[in-house]
């Protein structure tokens, strides 16, 4: 299956509006980590760049490493 980077498949619905399109069933979501999921399942994608890894542990790697100013917690 062809996967997709979170910054490929959801789009700005407005620019004052934190919600996204996606562009694989058109839903308006405000968690486009979550909804990603339910296309790729099993997949880890870091809502703070377009990484998307297989591991939950590999995106908590990722996150502590680029992202350190955040205090990350993934939800398998
Ligand atoms: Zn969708
Ligand atoms: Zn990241």
């Amino acid at each position: 299956m062809k996967t997709y980077r979170i910054a490929q498949i959801f789009e700005k619905v407005n620019s004052l509006d934190e919600r996204k399109r996606c562009l694989l069933c058109g839903k308006v979501v405000c968690n486009v980590r979550n909804h990603y999921y339910v296309h790729f399942p099993g997949k880890y994608a870091c809502s703070l760049c377009t990484a998307v890894y297989t591991r939950s542990d590999t995106l908590l790697m990722h996150c502590r490493s680029k992202h350190p100013e955040l205090n990350v917690t993934i939800i398998p």
